[in-house]
């Protein structure tokens, strides 16, 4: 559905206009995530009439958006999440970018926004996180979020494809998820009266209108006395998602085999860069079961009778792995003894993936900005 007449030297066109009017660096120990942003940004301009405009670096600074521009209006709106890390050798590193720059160019065929050279687009970024390396955190524990988004800016009413539109990108400075080798269990409330994403919707690409709706959910689930959401889907209350984060489960089946199960991509999942990443892992080792398949509540609360469940955890960019703990269920408040397994294999996908994103261990996962 490609309808833009195209750039080839993209990323060689970046023009950059330095900001003279640097910010301190705050204190890693101090990062809220979302909160700081670097002195830079990234824009990349398209229109029907003209194609891509060359891609500006430019001081840090507010959009000025037409009010009918689409993005406001309907929520032609798609982003991404990545980090860049500080290895122990000094050198800055990127994880599977180029997995975010494929989800990216799928969320945004769905959305009717234009499409764009995925490599080229990677270029972009690394540019930008070259102008602002400062701002990657010296230090193991924290990392440089980086937030791609894709916006229409149509300034009109009609809901139909964005005849221009904005690609923009900014990075921070963000924090551990968890202080170092010690995982805090989160307890999740699974409500089968809420529902994420369904078949036929968009809940597998990263589109911001599949987020604000959650809010509210997340909002319920602190009321509950709970830390985040379980999402679950259907008649048979398919366990889905945990928060944003992809659900792995690590048990012994119904075969009596070590297995390690997530649900597949079926349309309501969104393709986790770290969900791969840890498939990937699990069946290079080849040490147990890896299966893709869905579970219905009903046999993830049977599994947890009979003990048979070792750890639950969520996967995703923010912590990399999250433990479970508990699990409240139509009123009942179920214990996972994931943090009383270890958890071990929550631990070492932890403890690869980050020895993989600090440069501490060689591999081509990690590509140098
Ligand atoms: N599920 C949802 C709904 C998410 O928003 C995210 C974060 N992108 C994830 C899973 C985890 O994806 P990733 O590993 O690419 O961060």
């Amino acid at each position: 559905t490609s309808f833009s007449p195209f750039i080839l030297h993209f990323a060689a066109d970046v023009v950059v206009e330095q900001n003279a009017a640097c910010k301190p660096k705050p204190d890693p120990s101090t990062l809220v995530f979302g909160k700081q942003f670097s002195d830079h940004m990234l824009t990349i301009n398209w229109s029907e009439k003209d194609g891509w405009e060359a891609p500006e670096i430019k001081p840090f600074q507010n959009l000025s958006l037409h009010p009918a521009s689409s993005a406001l209006h309907y929520s032609i709106e798609l982003f991404e999440g990545m980090k860049a890390f500080r290895g122990v050798d000094n050198h800055i590193r990127l994880f599977r970018p180029m997995l975010n720059m494929e989800r990216m160019h799928r969320s945004a065929d769905r959305s009717c926004l234009p499409l764009f050279d995925k490599g080229e687009m990677l270029e972009c970024i690394k540019k930008l996180v070259a102008v602002d390396q400062e701002w990657v955190p010296y230090s193991q524990d924290a990392s440089l979020y980086i937030r791609p988004t894709f916006i229409g800016i149509e300034p009109s009413l009609g809901v139909s494809p964005a005849g221009k539109a904005m690609i923009f990108v900014i990075v921070g400075p963000v924090g551990p998820y968890f202080a170092t080798g010690s995982f805090n269990p989160v307890s999740l409330l699974a409500d089968p009266s809420f529902v994420r994403a369904w078949q036929g919707g968009v809940g597998a690409y990263k589109m911001g209108g599949n987020y604000g709706p959650t809010i509210a959910v997340q909002n319920e689930a602190v009321k509950r006395g709970c830390q985040q959401v379980l999402w679950l889907y259907g008649e048979q209350e398919e366990i889905t998602e945990v928060g944003t984060m992809n659900l792995f489960i690590y048990w012994t089946n119904e075969n009596g085999e070590k297995e390690l199960l997530t649900p597949p991509l079926d349309g309501i999942i969104l393709p986790g860069v770290t969900r791969q990443s840890l498939l990937d892992l699990a069946r290079e080792w080849g040490e147990f079961k890896v299966t893709e398949r869905t579970m219905s509540m009903k046999e993830l609360l049977g599994a947890l009778d009979t003990g048979r469940i070792k750890e639950v955890f969520g996967a995703g960019t923010a912590c990399v792995v999250c433990p479970v703990g508990s699990l409240l269920y139509r009123g009942k408040m179920y214990q996972i003894p994931t943090m009383q397994n270890g958890p071990d294999l929550a631990k070492r996908f932890h403890k690869e993936l980050t020895d993989i994103q600090y440069g501490r261990k060689p591999s081509e996962w990690a590509p140098l900005v």
